[in-house]
Formats: structure tokens, C-alpha cells, sequence
């Protein structure tokens, strides 16, 4: 009764997926998730849109992904972001792409996303038991044995770790793969929070919260990591930073920050004017209206918020005329326009992190089939693999991709 072709311990995206493909192979499929339904987290990614893949080339897709990016190739060889379109496409979602890169379902609703991947785990008969906590990996000297789960055990001689990393605890990420890869004698390499806000040591943030600064640059102000750069949107929060630009920001700053404990930025909200067009644009606009307060006058390239934060900041009255503005303050204030500096001194850490940097070993897994290299059997898919993207559809098409060739259940 409790015998299984495959267990899969967490109904993610990445094991939703692996549960599917194994089934569509005929094999008898049990899909344990701890939480009372599966897939939470799908269903809050991409602002509760999903943006599913995107539609770069397979080579600047694995880009993307550093130093570890060969590792995928395998994967997406099996099912690519064609695949994955076609795939959702059978079972009656259709994706299309607005921005000419990231794919999002039409209906621009997780839930559709969800509820077809439930009809389809329903047809194809996987069993699936929510509200129920993995313990346990079971194995003897060569092989996995299946699960202990407070309820009892399950048997397989093929169980998939799909439990995703440590971000957002509500839902579902506890890390728990990583332990059971430990117990196994995997190696798990370090493990730190990315994609999430930023708290900085300036206080005048906080007052700037109601907008969002489209397409804001942000570097990093030290010798070392000057080549770290982004542009996208940028929103301040109560105690620092956050938006696109800033997710994928903060994974390349998490590792600096544990090293030196501060990290300067400049940050150009002004879409990328430089130092000279804004002192002409300023100029120009005292031209044209001359009765006009420098707070109206700067008020043309920023909301007004940040640009009474600004005045604050270089010590000018708001309501003064660019005439009679002092040149040295008027310098200071076009300099803070171009580059303007804030210091990270910490973040959101697991509570709000998209995604888990680090985890299971690449060295330990086969890339052409997700099973472990040390113990028969088992199998790794997801984010609990040491494999992270950026914002974009990387990490569900990872996730999509390493579940489909877990779920193929080759046997290397
Ligand atoms: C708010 C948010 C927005 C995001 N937006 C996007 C986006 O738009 N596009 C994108 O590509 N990526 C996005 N991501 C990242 C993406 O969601 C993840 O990379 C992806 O969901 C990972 O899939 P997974 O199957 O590996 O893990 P998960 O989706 O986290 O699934 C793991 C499952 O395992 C279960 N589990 C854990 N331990 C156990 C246990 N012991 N027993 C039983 N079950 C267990 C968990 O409850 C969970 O349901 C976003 C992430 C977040 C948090």
C-alpha cells in the first residue's frame, strides 16, 4: 500500500513538475508537502503573476547564472522555455510576453498557474498528501528506502529532494533539504539570503516611500566591486531600499556585507543623467521661469519628496530662487542629484529573501539526471541545488526544468 515508484518531498514548483513527468511515464507517484496546500510559494512569485521563464537563448540563460551555470545546461536540454510554454500551453494556460522577455501566464494570475498544474496532477492519479513533514530519508548502504513522516513511512526506492531553500518561512521554506542532504553526506555549501530589501543607514528614506523611481542605477562605492552595477526600478522603504533593481543587487551584496559589515553605494535617480546634463537642465529651467524655488526646479527630475529630503540633506532652503542659491550649495545639491550615496549596514536576511544562495553540492549530483552521486536513488531538484538566478524567470525555469529531469527518474 505505502509502496511508491517515486516519493517527492515538497510540492513546489520543482516537484509539482517532477511529479507530473513522472506520472505522464506510468509511475506510481507520491507527492508529500508539509504546508495545507501545494504550491504556496508559486503562487506569490512575480508580485502574484508568475513570471514563469523568460525568452533568452539557452547560452545566455546559463550566463545568467555565473560560475555554476554550465551545471543547467543538461536541464534545459530536457525542457527549455519552449518546452515549459508547450507544456502549460496542453494543459490549457497560455503565457505571452509583453516586455519581449519575461513570460507571464495571459491571465496575469498565479492562481490559473496553479490551478491547471492541480487538474493535471489529478488526472495523471498522483497521490498527494499535504500537511505532512518529512523527517527522515530512509536508506540502507546502497540505496534510498523511501520517507519516515510523523504519519509513518512511505517506500520508494526513488525519492526527490523538491523542498526549495530557506526564504520566506510562511511559505514553506525551512530549509529542511539541506539537513536531509547533510545527513546523507552531501555537502551543502553556504548558505546566505539574496533577493530581498535593504536597510541603509540614512534616515531620509523613510520620507520618500509613495514612489517608485523607474529606472534608478545603483553601484557600489569601493575600489574593489566598482564593476557591481544595476538599473531598474527602485522603491524606499522605512528603513532602506527595495524593488527589482535592488533584488538582484542584493544578491551580489550579500556576500560583501558579511565581509566588511558596511557597503557604500551611489545611487543615480535621475535615469541616468550625468553630472553636466543636470546642471544644464537646472540651469535651463531657472531660464525659462527665474520666480521659480530650486524645490520646483529639481522637482522636474525627482518626486517631490526626495527632493525636499535633498534640500535638507545640502542644508538649502526649498523656497529659494537658483539666482540667488549659493554656487557651492547649488554644487553639492547637482553632485547628490547625479550620485547620490547610501550606505548598507544590513537586510531583510531569510524572512523576505526570494531566493537561498548556496546548497546542495553540484560536484555531489549528476547534471543529466538530478541523482545524487552518493547515494542511489536519490534525487535533487529545485532551489535546493547550489543554483540561483536573478529576478526574471530564472529561478521557475530552473526549478521547472531540474523537476522535469528528476522526474524522468534516470538512473545514471
Ligand atoms: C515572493 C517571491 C516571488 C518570486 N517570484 C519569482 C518569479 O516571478 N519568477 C521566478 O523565476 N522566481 C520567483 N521566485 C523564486 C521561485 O519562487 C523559487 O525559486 C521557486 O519557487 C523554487 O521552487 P522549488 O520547487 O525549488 O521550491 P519551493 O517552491 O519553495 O517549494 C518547496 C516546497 O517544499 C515544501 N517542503 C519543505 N520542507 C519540507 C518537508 N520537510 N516536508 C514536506 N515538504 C517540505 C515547502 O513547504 C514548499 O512547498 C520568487 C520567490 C518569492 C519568495
Amino acid at each position: 500500500m505505502n509502496t511508491y515508484d517515486i516519493i517527492i518531498i515538497g510540492g513546489g514548483a520543482s516537484g509539482m513538475m517532477c511529479a507530473i513527468t513522472a506520472a505522464k511515464n506510468g509511475k506510481k507517484v507520491l507527492l508529500l508537502e508539509k504546508l495545507s496546500t501545494l504550491g504556496a510559494k508559486l503562487k506569490a512569485t512575480g508580485g502574484g503573476r508568475c513570471n514563469l521563464t523568460n525568452t533568452l537563448s539557452k547560452e545566455d540563460f546559463m550566463q545568467t547564472f555565473g560560475k555554476n551555470g554550465r551545471f543547467i545546461s543538461d536541464a534545459l536540454n530536457a525542457f527549455d522555455k519552449d518546452d515549459l510554454i508547450t507544456f502549460f500551453q496542453n494543459i490549457g494556460l497560455e503565457t505571452h510576453t509583453l516586455d519581449g522577455f519575461r513570460v507571464f501566464p495571459t491571465t496575469h494570475n498565479s492562481l490559473s498557474v496553479l490551478d491547471t498544474l492541480f487538474k493535471e496532477i489529478k488526472n495523471l492519479h498522483v497521490e498527494v498528501i499535504c500537511n505532512c513533514e518529512i523527517e527522515q530519508i530512509l536508506t540502507n548502504k546502497e540505496r534510498v528506502l523511501g520517507v519516515k513522516t510523523l504519519e509513518g513511512e512511505y517506500l520508494s526506492k526513488h525519492v526527490v529532494i523538491a523542498t526549495g531553500g530557506f526564504g520566506y518561512p510562511t511559505l514553506g521554506g525551512s530549509g529542511d533539504g539541506y539537513r536531509f542532504a547533510k545527513e546523507l553526506g552531501h555537502t551543502v555549501s553556504t548558505l546566505s539570503p539574496a533577493m530581498m530589501p535593504l536597510h541603509v543607514k540614512e534616515n531620509w528614506v523613510a520620507k520618500c516611500r509613495a514612489d517608485t523611481i523607474a529606472k534608478a542605477t545603483i553601484k557600489v562605492d569601493m575600489p574593489k566591486y566598482k564593476k557591481l552595477k544595476a538599473t531598474g526600478d527602485l522603491i524606499f522603504t522605512k528603513n532602506g531600499i527595495r524593488g527589482p533593481v535592488v533584488l538582484d543587487f542584493a544578491r551580489e551584496i550579500t556576500p560583501i556585507l558579511q565581509k566588511h559589515q558596511e557597503v557604500p553605494l551611489l545611487i543615480n535617480l535621475t535615469k541616468g543623467l550625468n553630472e553636466e546634463q543636470i546642471r544644464l537642465h537646472v540651469k535651463k529651467e531657472a531660464l525659462a521661469n527665474p520666480q521659480q524655488s530650486i524645490l520646483n526646479i529639481i522637482a522636474t527630475l525627482l518626486p517631490i519628496s526626495i527632493c525636499k529630503e535633498f534640500c535638507k540633506e545640502c542644508e538649502i532652503d526649498e523656497n529659494i530662487t537658483y539666482a540667488k542659491l549659493n554656487p557651492q550649495k547649488r554644487d553639492t545639491l547637482i553632485k547628490l542629484l547625479t550620485w547620490t550615496p547610501l550606505c548598507v549596514v544590513g537586510h531583510d536576511g531569510f524572512k523576505n529573501a526570494m531566493v537561498t544562495r548556496g546548497g546542495v553540492s553540484l560536484k555531489e549530483i549528476e547534471p543529466k539526471s538530478m541523482q545524487s552521486k552518493l547515494v542511489k536513488g536519490l534525487y535533487f531538484c529545485g532551489e535546493v541545488v547550489d543554483i540561483d538566478g536573478p529576478c526574471g524567470g530564472f529561478n521557475l525555469q530552473w526549478a521547472f526544468s531540474s523537476g522535469y529531469l528528476a522526474g524522468c527518474l534516470k538512473e545514471m
